[in-house]
């Protein structure tokens, strides 16, 4: 695309009169780094989500065990705020950035990436790729801004393919409850910005010089997990495939309400637990305690720690 975007022309227009008439962001941590060989994962944050205690609520657990478990899964006031962690992984001439987050008009608490990245020193034009971990608002509505321009308009933007074709289909409305077919509409309509240019990958496919696709379907239909490799180093951003650090790391013992297919979400999270913890390899979690660094420790039979890496 050339010439400047309109964001970036008014912004330079009203410069610092509409930085000092905005109200303040509330505090989020800008940004971790990590290093993969020589290249960088920045972890930056797009704020954190509110839900009702009950989104993450175990279909195979009674109303009571879960309340007795509240404290535990630290489910204060009756809420879930799980943070929205956004991977930034550096390499060579390439920025890739791993989802959008929620744009800034799902929720008070959230839409800060771009206030984020620009902590970093990083800006929009500056981000080369985007890969989408799956279609939910809180991954993919920060796609497009007010003007109904995409945000990081030189990226590449990459989708898997079953994604991709799920959501364009008539069951992703037609089988959504009607709490969620905001979400299918919601999907349609951000990837009709991507129609003429969306690249499809597939599972196992390095899409991306040192980017591998690792199918991890349940959460969603076509949701996907990464693995960035630099020389001898690697890390696999899991997306919302490991959702909750207690819940979440126990495949055996809990469903999880939160996803569309709960046994094929389960399924996913003992292979992919069993990998991680084999490969004793880093992973990041969309919406583990930020930054969502750590690994997965084998503890048992089949359940696992999360164990954080401390920045
Ligand atoms: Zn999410």
């Amino acid at each position: 695309m050339v010439g400047i975007k309109r964001r970036t022309f008014l912004k330079t227009l009203v410069g610092s009169a509409t930085a000092v008439a905005l109200p303040s962001l509330q505090s989020v941590i800008a940004q971790t780094e990590y290093p993969v060989g020589n290249s960088r994962l920045s972890i930056i944050s797009d704020g954190h989500l509110v839900l009702p205690a009950e989104f993450i609520q175990p279909p195979n657990i009674s109303a009571k065990d879960f309340n007795a478990l509240k404290p535990e899964l630290n489910l204060k006031e009756n809420l879930y705020q799980p943070d929205c962690n956004i991977t930034l992984w550096k390499s060579g001439d390439r920025n890739v950035l791993f989802d959008v987050g929620a744009g800034e008009n799902f929720m008070d608490s959230t839409g800060r990436l771009l206030s984020n990245l620009e902590a970093a020193g990083i800006s929009a034009e500056d981000v080369t790729d985007v890969v989408i971990s799956h279609a939910h608002p809180d991954h993919l509505w920060g796609l497009v801004d007010d003007f109904d321009e995409l945000v990081f308009y030189n990226a590449e933007h990459h989708v898997h393919q079953i994604e991709w074709d799920y959501w364009w289909s008539d069951s992703a409305i037609n089988d959504m409850p009607d709490s969620r077919k905001v979400f299918a509409l919601g999907a349609k309509t951000r990837f009709a910005y991507l129609e003429d240019t969306v690249r499809l990958f597939r599972d196992g496919e390095e899409f991306i010089p040192g980017v591998q696709a690792i199918f991890t379907p349940g959460h969603t239909p076509g949701h996907c997990s990464f693995r960035v490799y630099q020389q001898n180093a690697s890390a696999v951003i899991v997306g919302d495939a490991l959702l909750h650090p207690l819940l979440a790391f126990s495949p055996n013992q809990w469903l999880s309400g939160s996803d569309q297919n709960p046994l094929q979400a389960q399924n996913t999270r003992k292979r992919l637990l069993d990998q991680l913890s084999q490969d004793n390899s880093p992973l990041v979690g969309y919406h583990l305690p930020y930054p969502g660094l750590g690994y997965a420790e084998k503890r048992g039979k089949a359940a696992y720690d999360f164990v954080p890496i401390k920045s």
